[in-house]
Order: C-alpha cells, then sequence, then structure tokens
C-alpha cells in the first residue's frame, strides 16, 4: 500500500468517526418516503436518516387537544402516518420587568413565561478611566461607555 493510500484511508476513517460517511441515500422498497438509507462504502456502516415531510408549518399545525401543555401542535407525516408533536408558542406579550431590569414575556395562548431584553434605566454617574460610566437606577448595574 502507497503511502498516499495509506493517508487517503486514516483521513476516511476519521471522517465517518465524526459522522461523514460517504455514499448516496436512498429509499429502499417497501419503505415510506422519509426513510433514507445508505451504506458507507468506506465503514460498510448503515446509516438511517428519516426525513418526515409534514402537511402545514409547525406555527399553523394543528393544537394536540390531549396534551397538557396548550401549544403543543400535532400533525402527522404525510409519508409514514407517523404522529409527531412539537411546542410552538404564539406570540409573546410583555408581562413586565424582572428586578434585573431583563423584560418578562408571556406567551398569549397558554402563559409561557420567557425573558426578553434588558431594560435598564442608565442615568450618568461620573466618569472613570475617560470613559462616562452609566448607572441604572432600578438594579444598579453599571456600564461605562466612551464618549460619543
Ligand atoms: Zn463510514
Ligand atoms: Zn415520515
Ligand atoms: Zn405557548
Ligand atoms: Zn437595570
Amino acid at each position: 500500500m502507497g503511502l498516499w493510500d495509506s493517508i487517503k484511508k486514516v483521513a476516511t476513517k476519521a471522517k465517518c468517526g465524526i459522522g461523514f460517511h460517504a455514499g448516496t441515500f436512498s429509499t429502499p422498497d417497501g419503505k415510506p418516503k422519509c426513510h433514507l438509507e445508505k451504506t458507507c462504502p468506506d465503514c460498510m456502516e448503515l446509516v438511517i436518516e428519516k426525513k418526515h415531510a409534514y402537511e402545514c408549518d409547525w406555527k399553523d399545525a394543528p393544537f394536540d387537544y390531549s396534551s397538557q401543555l396548550k401549544c403543543t401542535r400535532a400533525q402527522k407525516c404525510i409519508h409514514c402516518g407517523e404522529v409527531h408533536k412539537k411546542e410552538v408558542h404564539e406570540e409573546y406579550r410583555k408581562l413586565g420587568v424582572n428586578s434585573k431590569c431583563q423584560s418578562v414575556l408571556a406567551c398569549t395562548r397558554c402563559g409561557h413565561e420567557k425573558n426578553g431584553n434588558y431594560e435598564h434605566s442608565f442615568i450618568r454617574d461620573g466618569v472613570v478611566d475617560g470613559k462616562i460610566v452609566m448607572k441604572c437606577t432600578n438594579c444598579g448595574t453599571t456600564e461605562k461607555r466612551n464618549y460619543a
């Protein structure tokens, strides 16, 4: 075996090791269209990938009324008929601001909360090292800024 061959072999092995197998995906007979598989010619591993397809975008998908979580949506894969669920929230509305000046947002449908942007109320608090020090009057966070 030549030097180039052994280099190539090591490189191929490394590629397979991180999941980059060679070969081309196809759907075997009798399997739904969303089932893709290939056999890597380098390591002979069988790689299976599922590429389900749905009628709607997840944000427009029908709600799953059996779920405890109000924003859970469910739809079937058009190829294999498997039902999949995903939590997709409606628009978030601002509830207020927490003690760290971060805005608190809630889903308008289920009330799921998440944090949004920081909304400090900065005032000028002096100058340090030639930079303006700004201090938030709510939470006390300070920030240095260059002169404009
Ligand atoms: Zn491989
Ligand atoms: Zn499918
Ligand atoms: Zn929600
Ligand atoms: Zn603040």
